[in-house]
């Protein structure tokens, strides 16, 4: 069977279930691929055979039992993909009483989200990796939970809240199991192989970036450019090169235009640059692409306590907590919840929907003005994991979930630019 990990032996596991009127069918493809001989690859299709649409809303794959031998002194330890807690460590100890439900690809409280769709579990003999090799960012869960002192159970769940005809079919994303010696390392590297083999490629770092780099935060949310000339002495004798040019240069997230009292507008930050570039110096401007500030959104883009935040004038003030003028000309590329309303990202700040052309558009426009009209050398994405589901009707969306999936194809435009974001930088 030829499949995108290349030529596999396929087992397929038919079944069926009814119950009434309900009528269902599973047909389980279990793919076994010489390139991956330690790795067994599962996909479900599910097809309604009864008379009625029949609503799924959940759909569990890969469960699995883990219990390590008992003899083994150092317990069991975990790498656990997703991103949910600002400073929760990702590799540790599983304590004996532990239950998280690891939701992945998906926006979740303040600055975090979007995740690692795999997790790992090994005790120094023998590990397991349990995960989905969908290339695109796909919303799901792969929750884990102690169940005794030296048991866990782990699956991998999707809640695709769809209503099947009759006849039609759902297939799950294609979850995985390897086995592997060591610690993660070993299932990450599997993980990260399978997804190349399917055409993914991943950025090349540059080495500068193992050199320091210095925030303009260090002045505080207000910087001003002389702070940052005078400092210029001082990169050099600490052998800085990149500059991050954060909170705040811009006037309001959405628009993503130089601050007027700072710069006296795109002239201003553009001169800024290029007197950077004199002496030698490289500038991120900081972004986080989707985000809007809507005045309807409590504190929209105000992210931080005030505390510290020395009182602007009442101009600048204002400025900080209007809706962009994106939000104003162009409400409907805004992402919507199921209800109407808009679904806030990270800050609470409103999102572009990245799968709708218009607004996927303007933020290829935002990227190419920052790289190509400011010669800025590149821009530091940051807060920028993932977007909510969308259910703007104007956007036609397949699937809600093509905001999600689609975020990535943003930075896949050409010309490309020279992306810096937190995973190059650790
Ligand atoms: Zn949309």
């Amino acid at each position: 069977m030829h499949t995108k990990l290349g030529d596999c032996a396929r087992v397929t596991v038919p079944s069926r279930a009814s119950d009434g009127d309900l009528r269902l069918e599973r047909t389980l493809d279990i793919d076994l691929c010489p390139s991956f001989p330690q790795t067994a690859v599962f996909t479900a299709t599910y097809k309604n055979l009864g008379s009625s649409p029949l609503q799924i809303n959940r759909v569990v794959q890969v469960s699995q039992a883990i219990e390590p031998p008992n003899q083994e002194p150092k317990g069991l330890w975990t790498f656990q993909g997703v991103s949910l807690l600002w400073g929760r460590d990702t590799v540790f100890a599983l304590p004996a009483s532990f239950r998280s439900e690891n939701p992945m690809g998906q926006v979740v409280a303040r600055e975090v989200g979007g995740g690692i769709p795999v997790n790992d579990y090994w005790n120094g003999r023998v590990g397991l990796a349990t995960g989905h090799i969908e290339p695109e960012a796909t919303a799901c869960w792969i929750p884990i939970e102690t169940q005794s002192e030296r048991s866990a159970r782990t699956h991998l769940e999707t809640r695709p809240q769809v209503a099947l005809a009759p006849g039609e079919t759902l297939t799950t994303p294609r979850g995985f199991v390897t086995v592997h010696h060591g610690d993660f390392y070993e299932a990450l590297a599997t993980y990260s192989s399978m997804l190349r083999a399917q055409g993914v490629t991943f950025l090349k770092y540059s080495e500068s970036l193992y050199h320091p780099i210095w925030w303009t935060y260090a002045f505080g949310h207000n910087f001003r450019p002389a702070e940052v000339y005078n400092s210029i002495p001082k990169f050099k004798e600490l052998g800085i090169e990149w500059l991050i040019l954060n909170n705040r240069w811009w006037d309001h997230y959405g628009d993503w235009m130089p601050r007027p009292d700072k710069f006296g507008g795109e002239a201003g930050f553009k001169e800024m640059i290029a007197r950077l570039h004199q002496d030698g110096l490289k500038s991120l401007p900081w972004w986080m692409p989707c985000g809007v500030q809507v005045s309807e959104l409590p504190r929209s883009g105000l992210y931080n306590d005030p505390v510290g935040r020395p009182k602007q004038p009442p101009e600048v003030e204002k400025m900080m907590s209007a809706t962009a003028h994106v939000a104003l000309q162009h409400r409907d590329w805004l992402i919507q919840d199921p209800q109407g309303k808009l679904a806030p990202i990270s800050r609470n700040l409103a999102a572009l929907c990245p799968a709708y052309p218009p607004a996927r558009d303007y933020l290829v426009q935002l990227a190419k003005r920052m790289i190509v009209d400011w010669k800025a050398d590149g821009f530091y994405m940051d807060v920028t994991f993932t977007v909510p589901p969308c259910y703007n009707p104007a956007h036609h969306h397949h699937s809600p979930y093509d905001s999600v999936r689609q975020l990535g194809d943003l930075f896949r435009h050409k010309p490309q630019p020279r992306t810096l974001n937190h995973f190059q930088l650790i």
